[in-house]
């Protein structure tokens, strides 16, 4: 049966750098037998507009029924005066909870063509190619209790609780361990033991679930450490798997150190690989309409979910393959442009990666 994937444009560069992924969907299909169907519905500040709230009752059902989902990006100034409840942004965290998506895999990778647009000397970076394995759905984010409250002494008092039940710890190393065994064999998690009870436990059964992998190289690492590796010698990690808070600052870290947002996917899996994909940039409301923002993100991010959800990796690394042709070209959005490359806008782009699909 043909695979079910639902579009979700959203707000500002979203629908722009979503056609061009569709596009890449649609060539793939008619050209490449990928067995697909695609259909499109309204999530975010688009959705606020034409329905009153972020993510429609209608949106969630052909989400639940579809095999994977693409997202482009949501929210923008004219929806901020709305309180925090009605956000574009709360759509995005109802599909993540109304779909159990824990696992979010974000990739790091920096093009060699790339180098320079990292804040970090070219050597240090140059080839870089992490994944880091984030839990999505648990931790000091959704622990109780939580809140602010007056003490004996009369003092304001904020708290949140950091908390894993050993089945949550267990689920994301599992998906972590399975990424390690399909790339170098080599799995780092990230934990700050030495304090934190909630995860010696995390570093406990971290180990436990090593047992079944004895292919994969474990190792363990402080978080405060790894943020310093990460810019230090990133390049000694390959997959890395940490709670919520922890994974949520080092991808933001890793992710900088591409020099680039726009180049960047992301995935967010449930426990039976079903996933939502989408680039880790925003709406970015200062380009929007203009043509210019970079769809390699987006077009990336369809590649993760072939690989991920479809299981097709010939045809994700036909699109990554043809990404790197383009950038070898030295076709460039306005972004990563650099001295001696040509600039191109939105379409443009897409359109090569599409012409470059079919390249040797
Ligand atoms: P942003 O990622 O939208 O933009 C940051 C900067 O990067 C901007 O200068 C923007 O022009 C640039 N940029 C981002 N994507 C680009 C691309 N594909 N090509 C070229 N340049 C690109 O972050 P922001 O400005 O902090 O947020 C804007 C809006 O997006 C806010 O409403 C925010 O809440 C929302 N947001 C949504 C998501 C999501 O949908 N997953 C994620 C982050 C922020």
């Amino acid at each position: 049966m043909s695979k079910q994937i639902l579009i979700l444009p959203g707000d500002g560069i979203g629908p722009e750098i979503v056609d061009e992924a569709v596009k890449i969907l649609a060539c793939l299909r008619d050209d490449y037998g990928l067995d697909i169907d695609m259909h499109e519905a309204l999530v975010g500040g688009a959705a606020i507009d034409a329905t009153g709230g972020p993510l429609p009752e209608a949106t969630l059902e052909l989400a639940r029924e579809a095999d994977a989902i693409l997202l482009g990006a949501v929210g923008g100034p004219k929806w901020e005066p709305l309180p925090y409840a009605v956000r574009p942004e709360r759509g995005l965290l109802g599909l993540r909870g109304g779909l159990g998506l824990f696992a979010n895999l974000r990739p790091a990778i920096l093009y060699p063509q790339l180098a320079a647009a990292s804040s970090l000397r070219p050597e240090i970076v140059a080839g870089l190619d992490i994944v880091i394995v984030r839990e999505l759905t648990g931790d000091i984010y959704f622990g109780k209790p939580r809140g602010v409250h007056i003490n004996e002494d009369g003092q304001r008092v904020g708290v949140n609780t950091m908390v894993y039940t050993e089945a949550e710890i267990r689920r994301i190393c599992r998906v972590a361990f399975d990424i390690a065994r399909k790339r170098n064999k080599s799995l780092c998690s990230v934990d700050k033991a030495n304090v934190l009870e909630s995860t010696e436990l995390w570093r406990e059964v971290a180990t436990e679930v090593g047992a079944e992998y004895p292919d994969v190289a474990l190792s363990h690492m402080y978080v405060d450490n790894c943020a310093m590796q990460l810019v230090r010698n990133p390049k000694q990690f390959d997959v890395i798997v940490t709670g919520n808070i922890f994974g949520d600052i080092l991808s933001d870290e890793a992710s900088m150190l591409t020099g680039s947002i726009g180049m960047l996917p992301s995935a967010s899996l449930d426990e039976h690989g079903k996933g939502m994909y989408e680039p880790i940039h925003g709406s970015a409301p200062d380009i929007a309409g203009k043509g210019v923002a970079n769809p390699l993100a987006t077009i990336l991010s369809v590649a993760m979910m072939l690989r991920y959800s479809f299981g097709d990796e010939d045809n994700a690394r036909r699109i990554e393959q043809a990404v790197t042709r383009v950038l070898d070209r030295g076709l460039r959005t306005a972004d990563i442009m650099s001295a001696g490359m040509r600039q191109v806008g939105t379409s443009e782009m897409g359109d090569a990666v599409l012409a470059a699909l079919g390249q040797e």
